[in-house]
Order: structure tokens, then sequence, then C-alpha cells
């Protein structure tokens, strides 16, 4: 592609012929850097460039003409092209320039039929004021009064510059060392930071290491202690249940119309050996219960339970505890969706008329009653009463064996206190879970959550 199409009147052309000339031509490359607002740097390189061109094209014997172009569209750049007027002489001239080419933007070398061309560009900084045609005219003007010195002067010049420019390389090079100093420190430090953030790192994970090798023992001794208290809770009351059971029978025995008549003050006597002796068989029962299921011995009886036939066994048994006409006893039909779930119907049974005895058992009036209703993929119980109700801070602690509220007296009967644990204990065998909402005065209600399927 041809410039000449938008390419302004040269700024300046001029003849190589001799040696001699090349000094001028630097002298002139400079020049015109500088009058179309090249820093003093950029100067310097386009005149090296220039001259090490014009020696080089000057080595082919032909002489060469050379052309200044400012071209102020675009990025402006300052451009110089170095004819010779003869052909061929590109690959050639192309080595010989070597690494000229990086003083300037772009070096081409190319052959065309007047000559071999050496064309440079250089773009000029952004802060140069605009390339007006008024103001080609005026660097034009200048550049033709100027009038190129001696050799000597250029070697004066170039003096100068090679000072300067190895200044600059000095002051560059102390530059670079004290930043290379500053990053050695900035190493050290960082390295030490490291070695100290590891070595902190390794002291806390021997410390967790040495935590968790604790905690496990701790849970292991845990287990142990549990285990060798539920064992003996299963022996004690295993052992105690044949003298208390023999106790009743001996009671029943004395108290019978064909034994031998007592008195009176002997009868009240016997009548509270039964008595004691009945507590006591509960009291035995209900821990070996609770010893069981601790130690893993109740194995569930998995089947689909239908749950009509469960409902209708406990309102059965349980009516007649809930005798008092100021309580209705309420034993809701199961809905079509909540007919039957796959579980271990005596063990659900169990917990059932545990958690309806003891609404019973704390309920004065109004009343006690058992629902069900599915909720997502599991099935709810609900054992509500309108009794004494339980505060807010207790709701946790009613679960732990022989619990009882304090100054929370049964309407009938008594407990041990172990209801409640060996309850939440069976659901959890069933897979569920056990909770009470409950306000003092206002009622209970205990739900009982498991899965409608196999868990
Ligand atoms: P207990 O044999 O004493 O009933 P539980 O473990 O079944 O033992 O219950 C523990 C305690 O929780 C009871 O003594 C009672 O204070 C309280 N409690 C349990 N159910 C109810 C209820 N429905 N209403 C009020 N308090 C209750």
């Amino acid at each position: 592609m041809s410039d000449a199409g938008h390419a302004p009147e040269p700024l300046m052309r001029m003849r190589l012929r001799v040696e001699q000339d090349v000094f001028v031509v630097r002298q002139m490359g400079r020049e015109v850097a500088r009058a179309v607002g090249m820093e003093q740097q950029d100067q310097t390189r386009l005149a090296t460039a220039l001259s090490e061109v014009g020696r080089v094209m000057l080595t082919f014997g032909h002489g060469a003409d050379v052309t200044f172009e400012a071209v102020p569209s675009g990025v402006p750049t300052l451009r110089v092209k170095v004819v010779n007027s003869h052909p061929g002489d590109a690959a050639e001239v192309r080595m010989q320039l070597g690494q000229v080419g990086r003083l300037v933007d772009t070096l081409e070398v190319s052959d065309d039929e007047a000559g071999t061309v050496v064309g440079m560009a250089r773009r000029l900084p952004a802060s140069v004021p605009r390339l007006t045609p008024e103001r080609m005219d005026d660097i034009r003007a200048g550049l033709a009064q100027h009038v190129p010195g001696t050799p000597l002067d250029e070697l004066s010049v170039q003096n100068q510059q090679l000072i300067a420019a190895l200044d600059e390389v000095r002051a560059q090079r102390d530059d670079l060392s004290r930043l290379n100093a500053e990053l050695e420190e900035t190493n050290r430090g960082v390295m030490a930071l490291y070695n100290q953030l590891s070595q902190e790192l390794e002291e806390t994970n021997r410390g967790v290491v040495a935590l968790y090798a604790e905690l496990d023992e701790k849970s292991e001794q845990l287990r142990t202690v549990s285990e060798a208290k539920s064992r003996f809770l299963a022996n004690v009351s295993h052992e105690l249940r044949a003298p208390v059971t023999a106790v009743i029978g001996l009671a029943r025995l004395l108290g019978d119309p064909a034994s031998e008549p007592l008195g009176d003050e002997q009868r009240r006597q016997v009548d509270l050996i039964s008595s004691s002796a009945n507590d006591l068989l509960t009291l035995v029962n209900d821990l070996l219960d609770l010893a069981k299921a601790e130690a893993g011995r109740i194995e569930p009886e998995w089947s689909e339970v239908d749950l009509r036939a469960v409902f209708g066994q406990l309102r059965g048994t349980l009516r007649p505890l809930a005798t008092r006409p100021e309580v209705d006893f309420m034993v809701e039909e199961p809905s079509p969706l909540s007919l039957s779930l796959y579980t271990d119907e005596v063990l659900l049974a169990r917990v059932l008329r545990n958690l309806l005895t003891n609404a019973i058992k704390f309920t004065a009036e109004g009343e006690v009653r058992l629902a069900v209703r599915t909720v997502d993929d599991d099935i709810e119980f609900t054992v509500s009463d309108t009794g004494t109700g339980i505060p807010a801070e207790l709701h946790e602690r009613i679960f732990e064996e022989f619990y009882q509220v304090p100054r929370s007296r049964a309407i009938t009967g008594k407990g041990t206190g172990l209801g409640l644990p060996y309850a939440r204990r069976l659901v959890g065998i069933l897979g569920g879970g056990l909770r009470v909402d409950s306000e003092p005065g206002r009622g209970s209600t205990f739900t009982v959550r498991l899965p409608l399927t196999r868990p």
C-alpha cells in the first residue's frame, strides 16, 4: 500500500553519499525527532538507528536518499525511508542491520524496482501537540534553517549522550540492586512468618490430636461405665424379682380367708406389706425393662401394624383407669392415611400406654386424648392432656432416670420416674423420637414421631 494518498509533504529529504554524511544524517534524524516532539531518549534511539542504516547502506557503494515523514492521522508516527538505487540488497541489508530494529517500533527492509528500501517508524508520545498542516509547515521551516555541525560536533554530542545513557544504566542498576535487597528482605520476612505459622499450626494440631485421644479415652470409659450400670441394674432387678414375688404371694396367703383369721392390726400390716411389695415389684420390673433397653437387648419384631387394632386395645385396657367423670378419655380413630405403619406393635403399644397412663395420672379435669396423623414420610402420635403441665426448664429433665417434677403429685397411682426414659429408649429403637410441649396449668402434649416405613 502506498502512503502517498494520505501522507503529507515530507518534513525533510537528504542524500547520503560519503561516510561523513552518516554523521549528518544522524544529526538530522535527532533534529527531526526533536522537532516533532519526541523525548530525549527516543531522539537518540532514532538517530542511532538512522546512522546504522546509513552506514550499512553506504557499504554497498550506491549512496542513498533519506526521507522524513510525519503521519498525523491515527497514532501520530514519524517515518523515515532510506532508499538506495540498487535493487536486490534487501537480504544482505537485513542481515547487517541485526538488532537495529529494536531501537524503533518497526523496521522493514524490502526491494522495489528502483532500489533497496529500509523503512522505519516510531510512534510519537501522546502528549505531543496535534500535527496540524500549519505545525508541519513550521517544523519544515525550522529544519530547513538547521545547519548541520561538523563530525566533531556530532562526536561530542554522541559522547554526551553516551554519558547520559551510562548514567541512566547505572541509576537503573542501583535501583535494581535496591529492589533486590528489598525483595530479599521481604522474602526473609515472609519465610519467618511462614515458619512461625507452620510451627503454630503444628502445635495446634498436636493439641487437637491429644484432645481427641483424650476424648476417645473418656467416651470409651463412659461406655464401659454405662454398660456396667446397665448390667448391674439388670442383675439386681432380676435377682430381686423372685424374693419380691415371694413376699407378695406370702402376704396374699396370709390374708386369704381360708388361712388363719387375722386381727385388725395384723390385717392392716399385711395389707401394707402387700402394697409395698407391689410397688417394689413395679420398680424392679421398670428397672429391668430400662436396663434391657439400654443394654441393646431389645430386638424389635417388625411388621405392618394395624393402628385401629392397637388403638382399640389401648381404649379397652386404659378406660378402667380413666374412671373420673371430670376427665374425658378419647382415643381418636386413625384417619385413612394413617391406618397402619411398619413397626413393632408391642413396643409401640407400650410407649403409648405409658404416655396415656401418665396423662391420666396428672389430669384432674378436662381431657386426655390420643390422636395420630401423617407428617411427610413420618407418622405422629400425640398424647395430650389438660393436666398439671410441666415447666419449660424441666422438659428435658423428665426424660432422665428417676426424675420426677418436684411437688407434682399424681392424681392417681405412684410412679418410679423410669417411664419416660424407657419410652424414649423404645421410640429410639423404633427409629423415631419423643418430645414434649407443655405449660404448667394448661396441660402437656407428648409427641411420638416414627417413620411410616421400615427405618
Ligand atoms: P413417673 O413414673 O413418675 O410417671 P415418668 O418418667 O413417666 O415417671 O415421668 C417423670 C415425671 O414427669 C413425672 O413424675 C411427672 O412429674 C412428669 N410427667 C410425666 N408425664 C406428665 C404429664 N402428662 N403431665 C404432667 N407431668 C408429667
